[in-house]
């Protein structure tokens, strides 16, 4: 379906076009396997010579219905479904960095995309330089080695809430020859289109707003297709010189604007698997089709509760970049002007002890490792994520010992904060 319509009906319609006869709504295709009249049509798929499914680790129609779906949501070209956010991001930098390269990460970025980085990347001999999303260009240079192959931050930082300015690291990526890659999992394509602001590849952990329900856990890579990989070929073999597992096909000659995916499902998940099952592309499906909805109520409930929070004497800090004074609240209003997300995050007077006390008094908002989903829902990093370290390591770690992340659902928003005024009251 087309770009020219809006993303609401994108959400809805986008991805699958049933023809005469078809069902109406997106089938599972439930098939590892799919038939051919003739052992020279299979030949061709094999070969990329033909485009067309031949097994599920590599492409499934149902997965390529809803990736259609996102790509267009983001205004990309070509998008691929992977079994989760770690292997969307994990993809990302794999397929065009191998041992010996460089990249350079914003150091605001998820946990378990920092522990990728810098300990499981590198056993592979991929190095990866941390600079803070605060980073003036020259900084941010200063860091580009002859090898580093790629820039990558995410748009609203999980959990730290930091903003990214896309148009500035979009700048020196560019000006360097190579891609930038945005991790736009809070804000999703609803608040904020990276494309639209320089970003050259995108990716998500579809886990988290856009299934919307916490019932399946996946991630999304999608290709803007406006990165000129043969301008600096020097730097991307893998996308441009000839592949000796595809009889020298070269994927920027044969694919041109859908290289970098093509070369993603052809390589990737053939050699190392990851893909999403169809059953949870179907319910990441029917996730996406609300999500135009769910997104405004996410960001309306977030801020009330912000406001309520900073209003409260008991509380001593909150964190929402959508908060007037919040130190990226210009920066979130220029890239997210309808709102960035429902992920707030605060500390109590008290500290450590109260938190915990706090949250275990909590009715109405669950405690779960979880974000971005219907439910509202805590963490205490502290007590849970980061548990084994002392408070001093916690603030190294840019996580402040007292820090509750806050993941603000689709609830009426008064049963929210009389759920959290109770709670203080314990
Ligand atoms: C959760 C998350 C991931 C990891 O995604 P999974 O689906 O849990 O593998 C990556 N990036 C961000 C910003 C996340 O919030």
């Amino acid at each position: 379906m087309s770009q020219k319509f809006k993303p609401e009906t994108l959400c809805v319609q986008a991805g699958w076009t049933p023809k005469k006869g078809e069902p109406r709504v997106l089938p599972i295709y439930q098939s590892t396997t799919f038939k051919y009249d003739t052992s020279e049509q299979m030949a061709r798929l094999f070969d990329l010579e033909d485009s067309g499914y031949f097994y599920t680790r590599l492409q499934n129609p149902t997965n390529d219905a809803v990736a259609a779906k996102i790509a267009a949501l983001e205004g990309g070209v070509a998008a691929m479904l992977t079994s989760s956010g770690q292997a969307a991001n994990f993809y990302a930098i794999f397929n065009i960095c191998q041992a010996g390269d460089h990249f350079i990460s914003s150091s605001a970025i998820y946990g378990g995309t920092f522990n990728l980085f810098s300990v499981t990347l590198k056993k592979l001999g991929i190095d990866v330089t941390f600079i803070s999303p605060e980073a003036t260009e020259e900084e941010i240079e200063a860091a580009i080695k002859p090898n580093t192959k790629a820039l990558f931050g995410e748009t609203v930082s999980n959990p730290s809430l930091e903003v990214l300015d896309i148009e500035k690291f979009a700048r020196v990526a560019h000006r360097n020859g190579m891609p930038l890659i945005i991790d736009n999992t809070f804000p999703t394509p609803i608040n904020c289109r990276p494309f639209e602001w320089g970003a050259d590849i995108v990716v998500h952990s579809t886990t988290k707003y856009m299934d919307g329900h916490a019932t399946s856990v996946g991630g999304v890579i999608v290709d803007s297709g406006n990165f000129d990989w043969d301008a600096n070929a020097e730097k991307y073999p893998g996308l441009c010189t000839p592949d000796e597992s595809y009889h020298g096909l070269t994927y920027t000659k044969a694919f041109g604007k859908l290289a970098f995916i093509t070369k993603a499902t052809a390589q990737l998940m053939r050699d190392l698997g990851s893909i999403q099952s169809p059953q949870n592309a179907f319910l990441l499906n029917l996730g996406l089709e609300t999500l135009h909805l769910r997104m405004p109520r996410h960001c309306e409930n977030a801020l009330k509760v912000a406001q309520f929070l900073q209003n409260e004497p008991r509380v001593a800090w909150v964190n929402y970049c959508d908060l007037p004074g919040n130190k990226y609240y210009d920066l979130a209003k220029k890239y997210m002007p309808n709102g960035s997300c429902g992920v707030i995050s605060f500390g109590l007077k008290g500290g450590r002890e109260d938190s915990i006390k706090f949250m275990d008094s909590l009715k109405v908002v669950a405690i779960v490792t979880h974000v971005a989903d219907a439910r509202t829902c805590v963490l205490h990093p502290a007590s849970h994520t980061h548990r084994q370290l002392s408070d001093e390591q916690l603030m190294e770690a840019g996580v402040r010992p007292d820090l509750i992340r806050l993941s603000v659902g689709i609830e009426n928003v008064d049963d929210i904060i009389d759920d959290i005024k109770q709670a203080l009251d314990a």
